[in-house]
This record gives C-alpha cells, sequence and structure tokens, in this order.
C-alpha cells in the first residue's frame, strides 16, 4: 500500500481487558506535519492507544493504519518510519550522553547528527556525563533524543515532560517544534494542559478509553467553554453599570486597588465588548483569559482531572 499524507488512522479502535474497554471505539486521524496530543487523566487510554499503533498491541477490534500500514502485520515497515520513545526505558548507564547517542547512531542508516541532538535538546552542558549522573529531567530529554536520531517520520512520545522543569520542557518543546519543521509528525500524550495548549496542533481529548473532544485547542475552548474572562483597570468607575447590562455580560465584579478600580468580567464575545471597554470607558491595562483546556475537560465529563488522578 502507498504511503500517504495520513500518518495515522484509528477506525474505531476497541481494545477489550476482560470487562475493561481500555480503547473504547477511538476513531481519529493524524495528518503528517502535525504535533498531536493524547491529553487525559490516569487510564484514560493513552500508552494503549501509543501501543496498538507501535503494533504491541493487537486491537480487539477496528482498525490501526500508520503511513498506510498495519503496525501488527507489517510491523517492519511501521517500525522504519516510527520511533517511540517509552515513558521508561533502560540505558546504558555508565555511557556520556554523546556516547550513547553515538551509539544509537550507529544502529541507522541514515541517522541524525548526534550532535545537533544534544543542541536541540538543551543538553549540551552534559554531553560528557555519564547517564547514571543525569537528572529526571535530563534523562527524559536524552530518551527523546535516541527517538530523534533515526529521523523518524512520526515520532512518538509518551508523556514526555514528566518530571521536567520548566527549562527543560521548554527545550524539549523547541526540539519537537524544530522535529516538525524538519517535515516530521508528533504524537505526544500528555497530562499537562499547559503542554496540550501551548505545543500541539490538534489533541484528543480521552476519558474512559473514548475521545470526548478533538481538534485545535482554541477551537475546542471556545466550542465548549466559549465564556472568557476580561480584566482591566477604570478610574472613577462611571460606566461600569451600563456596561453591566449589556447582553454579553455574565458577570462583572469590581474592587479597589490604589485608587483605580479593577475590574474582572466573564463574557461570551469579547470581541463586541472591546470598542466599549477602550472608548467612553478608558479601560486600561486590558488582559484577556480563557478558561483553557481544563474547562473544556470539565464541561464534556463533569469531572476534573485531579479528581479522577486522585482515585487511580
Ligand atoms: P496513565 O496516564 O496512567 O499512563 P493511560 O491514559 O496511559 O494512563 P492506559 O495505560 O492506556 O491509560 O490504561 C487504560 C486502562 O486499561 C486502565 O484502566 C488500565 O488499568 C487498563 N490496562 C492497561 N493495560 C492493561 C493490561 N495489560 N491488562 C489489564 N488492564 C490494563
Amino acid at each position: 500500500m502507498p504511503m500517504n499524507d495520513l500518518a495515522v488512522v484509528f477506525d474505531d479502535v476497541v481494545k477489550r481487558y476482560d470487562a475493561l474497554a481500555a480503547m473504547d471505539g477511538i476513531t481519529l486521524t493524524i495528518d503528517s506535519g502535525e504535533i498531536f496530543g493524547f491529553l487525559g487523566p490516569n487510564g484514560a487510554g493513552k500508552t494503549t492507544s501509543i501501543e496498538t499503533l507501535a503494533g504491541l498491541r493487537r486491537p480487539t477490534s477496528g482498525r490501526v493504519m500508520v503511513f498506510g500500514f498495519d503496525p501488527v502485520a507489517q510491523r517492519d515497515e511501521v517500525r522504519r518510519l516510527v520511533a517511540i520513545q517509552p515513558q521508561h526505558a533502560a540505558l546504558f548507564e555508565h555511557q556520556t550522553v554523546a556516547e550513547l547517542l553515538r551509539v544509537w547512531a550507529s544502529f541507522y542508516p541514515d541517522p541524525a547528527d548526534p550532535e545537533e541532538i544534544i543542541q536541540r535538546l538543551g543538553l549540551g552542558d552534559s554531553r560528557d556525563v555519564r547517564v547514571r549522573k543525569l537528572s529526571g529531567g535530563q534523562r527524559q530529554r536524552l530518551l527523546v533524543g535516541t527517538a530523534l536520531i533515526s529521523r523518524p517520520r512520526l515520532l512518538v512520545l509518551d508523556e514526555p515532560s514528566t518530571g521536567m522543569d520548566p527549562n527543560a520542557r521548554q527545550d524539549l518543546w523547541a526540539a519537537i517544534r524544530a522535529y516538525r519543521e524538519a517535515g516530521g509528525t508528533a504524537l505526544l500524550s500528555t497530562h499537562s494542559m499547559e503542554e496540550a495548549e501551548t505545543l500541539c496542533d490538534r489533541v484528543a481529548i480521552l476519558h474512559q478509553g473514548k475521545v470526548v473532544a478533538l481538534g485545535e485547542p482554541t477551537e475546542l475552548i471556545l466550542r465548549h467553554s466559549p465564556e472568557q474572562e476580561l480584566h482591566f483597570t477604570v478610574t472613577g468607575g462611571t460606566g461600569l453599570d451600563a456596561l453591566q447590562a449589556r447582553p454579553e455580560v455574565v458577570e462583572l465584579t469590581t474592587h479597589e486597588q490604589n485608587g483605580h478600580t479593577r475590574v474582572r468580567l466573564r463574557t461570551s464575545d469579547p470581541d463586541a465588548l472591546f470598542a466599549v471597554l477602550t472608548g467612553d470607558l478608558g479601560a486600561r491595562q486590558i488582559q484577556t483569559r480563557d478558561a483553557g483546556l481544563e474547562a473544556v475537560f470539565r464541561r464534556v465529563t463533569g469531572r476534573t482531572f485531579a479528581e479522577i488522578d486522585g482515585e487511580g
């Protein structure tokens, strides 16, 4: 079968363990060139979805295709095109970062340059440090490096930023973006709303083995949780009553701050209010905040991530 622009197809995929459906009818496609995220709490089915895509688990029913190949029946073809960085993996503890990546590169006919990977992942300062001495975040980036070294067409990362500090996460995200700019496709699973919102072009929110929301983060936020918050400062406060009476305003609260009034306003239509704020009202320091993917998850499942993770 020819390769095509669809990197991944899940077509009504079910993976059952006795009574439990870890994947319960997952249908979605991932285009070449996307950074796609599986977002969900513990037990949502993220790892199982990744394992079926890698050919490590056979679906109970439904169809998985990777660049037109069946990951179980055509495992060799899929392995040539896909690199998977698992949540945990054994590394050679006594080698340095640079040595390990050079050994890894020697396994592939046309590997990426290990030095380039080291720089991209922000591992320059630890290139001569032995693997066993690395911090959790450095180890995690090295694991991503071992996946990037084969120049895969599809890079699959299972919760890649677990245990990373904010700087390490920025390096990781920059490396994933650079890989995509160079023509790659990335699929990652994540627990982090922020990672899904800032890194992913599209996300599938998983819950109990099902896709409960699918699309671009911004579009999902607008569709499922259309209200936004506007924060701004006014002096005097005349005109706030008229503003509060407008149909677009859901809620308006104020508090006094250094002789000015700081206003917090919830609205389903911030665009309609901007002219009013910047015109007669003379609002300053205007900020908008959306409710984020957390609110989308709450809206579609009636639960929070934290509640579900707490049960696990
Ligand atoms: P986490 O964030 O905790 O890794 P996840 O979204 O990756 O969660 P999965 O690991 O895919 O979730 O698990 C989905 C469900 O399937 C869970 O309820 C899990 O306990 C169950 N499960 C996974 N593997 C097996 C297995 N080999 N046998 C039985 N149940 C399994």
